[in-house]
């Protein structure tokens, strides 16, 4: 698949290289390390990270070679992918430092980051684990960051086509999941940043059951250690039932930077990062349009597609190629899609895109599989259980044999799970409430897996189980704000998303 943003000139930093300097003075004062965990730039033909203890840069043409040390302790000097597995040593070392952390696939995120000659920012800021910004929008449980608790998603494949059993010490990327998709329904999705995962699928050509229905789902913020110990507990019972004909990775799926909700779906299902398909943040600006850019936003979900950079792909345009069908539910990133939940929000000509789902929605208070206590105490909880009982719904008319669009399930479906990010915001991962959540959609999973059962369908489906990112504790001691030392120092700046900042362009209105 050919990108030609790929082949742009290595940008330079739009914003003058004074104000820059400006800004990392204030930004790696080791009076902010306790909020700012490092800070990257491109620089040239470099990346660069630095925080107040020292700084390295790699060759973005050449991110094989790593991190260079310029000075100090290299802030990225740790990036094993198995770093804070299991859920035993998480606990023991919970939201770590910089010094103790480690950063997985960082030069080649990083890199990707900030490949998007118009969208990039001049330098992210990344939050330190523990940071806590209420004020801001944070929560007890973030993500965005580059570190490993807040990039890993969990990775599971089980069913027809798969070969990975137990749990195996092994990470991969978020944008191996295209790329792995295509290959269980059989299609090559070429030029990708990601790769198939060929080690768990059974070769081509092998004999075995091949797949007849590829079922990819993503549990959104989704903490990997707890979902594979909670499995294991017995407490998640449909996982439970992937997990006995298949495996998982300790280490999960690694997301982009920024570990954020619509960067990873798209590189998800794209097989590309942000400096390719273009979606760089949630919301980021556009210096090509001068304006800001609410991506994640549920006004505009329906619209995301339009945001994709010229000669990206998704993986449900890739089987359509195929001449199969493929069905996209609760996904903004839906591009080819035979059928869509925001195909139908488009198509109905909404201009407020989900937001007028809601009078559509079922009631939470009716809903078998919701935890009632939470649907009555937490609006947040009430309105995500909404949004999943009706992508249960859908999934029971793609699979249910009733609906005549559906005689046959499509080859793809992909499944967007929603309230899994809203409880591991409210109450940080492994608290009562996250934990609910997850009981709540393996519920909804364990209704889907018993009706493909009843239609002799689970026999020759594949499961992939992953999210968009993780999910990490905040300490609600753990305050500040780096905004305002840059204003102090009267920097002209914009903060998109708190953390992506856009020099030279005014502040954020
Ligand atoms: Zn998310």
């Amino acid at each position: 698949v050919p990108s030609p943003n790929r082949d742009l000139p290595v940008r330079t930093g739009t914003g003058p290289v004074a104000d820059r300097d400006r800004a990392l003075t204030v930004l790696l004062d080791p009076a902010l390390a306790h909020v700012v965990d490092l800070v990257a730039w491109p620089d040239g033909a470099e990346i660069h990270v630095a925080n107040s203890e020292g700084e390295a840069a790699v060759d973005r043409t050449d991110p094989d070679r790593g991190f260079v040390t310029i000075r100090g302790r290299n802030p990225v000097a740790d990036q094993d992918p198995l770093h804070a597995t299991p859920l035993a040593a998480v606990l023991a070392d919970p939201s770590p430092p910089a010094a103790r952390n480690a950063y997985p696939f960082a030069a080649r995120r990083l890199i990707s980051a900030f490949g998007d000659p118009d969208r990039s920012p001049d330098l992210y800021v990344v939050h330190s684990a523990r940071h806590h910004w209420p004020e801001r929008g944070g929560h007890l449980g973030e993500h965005g960051s580059l570190d490993a608790g807040q990039s890993r998603a969990p990775l599971l494949l089980s069913g027809a086509g798969v070969t990975l059993t137990g749990v195996v010490d092994a990470a991969v990327r978020v944008v191996d999941i295209g790329p792995t998709l295509a290959a269980l329904a059989g299609c090559a999705m070429p030029g990708t940043d990601g790769r198939v995962l060929t080690e768990y699928l059974c070769a081509a050509g092998s004999p075995g059951p091949r797949p007849t229905a590829v079922v990819g789902m993503l549990w959104d913020g989704t903490n990997c250690n707890d979902l594979i110990d909670l499995a294991q507990q017995g407490e998640l019972p449909a996982v439970a039932r992937l997990l006995e004909r298949g495996g998982t990775l300790r280490g999960g799926a690694l997301a982009e930077f920024p570990s954020v909700t619509l960067v990873n779906h798209t590189s998800a299902l794209t097989g590309v990062g942000p400096g390719r398909h273009g979606i760089v943040g949630n919301v980021y600006f556009d210096r090509a349009t001068g304006r800001q850019v609410l991506a994640n936003d549920s006004a505009t979900w329906h619209r995301a597609g339009e945001l994709l950079r010229p000669g990206v792909c998704t993986v449900f345009e890739v089987v359509a190629a195929s001449g199969r069908a493929s069905a996209c539910v609760n996904e903004p990133t839906d591009r080819g899609a035979d059928y869509s939940t925001f195909g139908l929000i488009r198509s109905a000509g909404n201009s407020d895109g989900a937001r007028s789902l809601r009078s559509a929605l079922p009631d939470p208070a009716d809903d078998p599989h919701a935890t009632a206590e939470w649907v009555r105490e937490n609006g947040d909880y009430a309105w995500s259980s909404q949004v999943d009982a009706f992508g249960l719904a859908q999934m029971r008319q793609i699979f249910g044999g009733d609906n005549p669009q559906w005689p046959s399930p499509p080859l793809l479906t992909w499944w967007n799970t929603t309230l899994t990010d809203s409880v591991h915001h409210a109450g940080g991962p492994y608290s009562e409430i996250a934990r609910d959540g997850l009981a709540d959609a393996d519920r909804r999973l364990g209704a889907f897996l018993d009706l493909l059962d009843a239609r002799g369908l689970l026999e020759s489906t594949a499961f992939l189980l992953t999210a968009d990112h993780g999910s990490e504790g905040a300490d609600p001691a753990c305050t500040g704000d780096w905004d305002e030392a840059l204003r102090a120092a009267g920097i002209n700046f914009r903060d998109e998303g708190y953390g992506s900042i856009y020099l030279g362009v005014g502040a954020r209105v």
